[in-house]
């Protein structure tokens, strides 16, 4: 019954077993993956994502380009983001937003692109997935400008401050926790965890990236998710079974699933 709320299985870090990683989820009883398709936009990962969305009933996915690659985005990529954002499976626009950590993209390409997908989302009405590292004053200012309150989204992989958070659930955002809520220097991200409202918390992997402890440093995959839901739970003085159901139905209300 848990959900991972983010995953890239399409990374080729998974090619060499990617069925296996996902008969582990199944096995497990994972009740859903969200694929993050597309997360190396231009070696076919798009394609590779929209297979297994296609493939497997509890694998859904979303669209995106990532702030890393907003350089690449053009006329084109917008019109295969549409169509694809219209296929059956597909129930979020993401992942999306800003990094101004690694600057892959120049940041005022970044925040051009996060626009121009908000426009689509919107369109679409889809709830979108939301990357934002060291650009909190931006995205949130983006956001508050481009995105109306009425339509969710989630924060992913959260690491933000206090006032970020705060933020975000004020206007009526997720926050997505991750494996770094298990590490050693995590401290100040799990007390903050801890004083969410827990009805607009989600656990994710972001898979195959951030695996969290016991596992980390090695590959993450979607299974994984249970130590970030038996970490959650420990700070909240809860089952991870209880964690568990809570982000599931989570999960189901932002993304508007029975
Ligand atoms: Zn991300
Ligand atoms: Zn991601």
């Amino acid at each position: 019954m848990f959900i991972d709320s983010h995953a890239h299985l399409d990374a080729s870090e998974f090619d060499g077993d990617r069925q296996a990683v996902i008969d582990r989820a199944r096995s497990a009883g994972m009740e859903a993956v969200l694929e993050i398709c597309g997360s190396f936009p231009e070696a076919g990962s798009f394609e590779i994502g929209l297979k297994l969305v296609e493939q497997y009933e509890f694998i859904y996915g979303a669209i995106g380009i990532h702030p890393h690659d907003a350089k690449i985005y053009n006329d084109r990529w917008e019109a295969d983001l549409r169509e694809w954002s219209t296929r059956p499976g597909m129930i979020g626009w993401g992942e999306i937003g800003l990094d101004y950590h690694y600057d892959h993209s120049p940041r005022e390409v970044q925040r051009a692109v996060f626009t121009r997908q908000l426009a689509l989302a919107r369109e679409r009405r889809l709830p979108i997935i939301v990357h934002s590292r060291e650009a909190e004053e931006d995205t949130l200012a983006i956001l508050r400008d481009e995105w109306p309150r009425e339509l969710p989204g989630v924060m992913h992989c959260f690491t933000g401050t206090a006032r970020m958070a705060e933020a975000a659930v004020e206007s009526g955002f997720y926050i997505s926790f991750s494996g770094v809520i298990t590490f050693k220097n995590a401290g100040p991200l799990r007390e903050l965890a801890c004083g969410l409202p827990f009805e607009r918390v989600l656990i994710e992997t972001d898979s195959p990236f951030l695996a969290p402890v016991p596992h980390r440093g090695k590959r993450n995959e979607p299974v994984f998710v249970m130590e970030v839901a038996r970490q959650l739970g420990e700070l909240r003085g809860i089952a991870e079974e209880e964690v568990a159901r809570i982000t599931a139905d989570n999960f189901r209300a932002l993304f508007r699933l029975p």
